[in-house]
């Protein structure tokens, strides 16, 4: 979405590299951002899972939550909703922690496809790579990686380290997994063809339900915010003090999530926010200010990507008040004599 879009024009783009207001200014910033993004109607709730369609378009929550713990939270950040992709930004992470990143990388890959996270053309147009761990091809590769040697122990891995994200033991919405297990035909099409050029060794359809599972975990704003949080914190939860991945698999992470977060989006978002995120057609979004803060929204009305629309203009609003974005620097120079 461009600027106009986000409803941002007017709003002080505060430096990235200073230090984060004090926390009563955080909450003002957290209702401004809510309110702007409130009076915003565009865009569809997914109906393609049928029953993401039965969401509730007007539920909208912001919760920001600081690497030291705090939360700072409005709306409907208690309402649970599927993760849906969002999970694939943890599964990657779980399995960059357990094998290193340079095997993910050569399996998975780190580069935009410039398509729609559900693409098969992609595949075939890069010799059956799936190009990134985002897109329903790569996540699917990535989750055949998780450590395991049944699907049932690679699923137990997914959900407890995924809990380990969120502080709490996240369970399934067994309603959700039901919904698209009747209707996920494409994503068992791109298990079956990753399996055919070699990318997934192990049994695709296997892997297709484990997917299918992590994406129908239930999670809130909250849940969200906690978990950028731990990946803004190195890898440790601020709330439990639990590592969950290391710090070096959290940058690896993050600079994917900047390249790939918002699919075929993912330059338009990084332009006008400046900060990894991951959205989930649920209506999810997280994002992530490293060594700051993470940020978890949810309204289910999507753009035409698949990602929501008022997350994305709240968002926009807490990078610029709150002096997130990572490439937006104050000159050093004021006050100091020319050398
Ligand atoms: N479970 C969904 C799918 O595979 C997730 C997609 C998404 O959130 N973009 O189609």
């Amino acid at each position: 979405m461009r600027e106009s879009e986000l409803d941002v024009a007017d709003v002080q783009q505060r430096a990235g590299t200073g230090a984060l207001p004090p926390g009563d200014r955080i909450d003002d910033l957290v209702r401004e951002a809510y309110g702007r993004a409130r009076t915003h109607a565009e865009g569809e709730v997914a109906d393609y899972i049928p029953i993401l369609a039965e969401a509730d378009p007007a539920s909208f929550g912001v919760c920001v939550a600081g690497v030291d713990g705090e939360l700072h939270e409005i709306g409907d950040t208690r309402i649970r909703f599927s993760i849906q992709s969002i999970s694939k930004a943890f599964v990657y992470a779980l399995v960059c922690d357990a094998l290193g990143h340079e095997k993910a990388f050569d399996v998975i890959g780190v580069n935009n496809t410039g398509l729609a996270f559900n693409s098969v053309v992609a595949i075939e147009l890069n010799d059956g790579h799936p190009m990134n761990p985002m897109v329903n091809a790569g996540a699917l590769a990535a989750t055949a990686m998780v450590p395991g040697d049944t699907a049932a122990e690679k699923w137990d891995a997914v959900v407890s380290g995924l809990s380990r994200f969120a502080g709490r033991e996240l369970v399934v919405d067994e309603t959700v997994y039901r919904s698209e297990v009747e209707t996920n035909l494409r994503n068992r099409a791109i298990a079956q063809l990753l399996e055919s050029y070699g990318r997934i060794t192990v049994d695709p359809l296997e892997v297709v339900d484990v997917y299918t599972r992590q994406c129908a975990l239930l999670v809130d704003a909250r849940d969200l915010a906690v978990m950028g949080a731990t990946l803004a914190d190195g890898g440790v939860n601020p709330l439990t003090g639990e590592r969950v991945v290391s710090a070096s698999v959290c940058r690896d992470l993050l600079a994917v999530l900047a390249a790939t977060g918002l699919y075929e989006r993912s330059g338009e978002w990084l332009f006008e926010i400046g900060l990894p995120g991951k959205s989930g057609v649920a209506g999810g979004l997280v994002t992530v200010a490293p060594g700051k803060v993470g940020i978890g929204t949810y309204s289910p009305p999507l753009d035409s990507a698949g990602n929501s629309v008022r997350g994305q203009i709240a968002t926009a609003y807490l990078s610029r008040g709150l002096g997130l974005n990572i490439f937006a620097s104050d000159s050093h120079f004021s006050g100091r004599t020319p050398r």
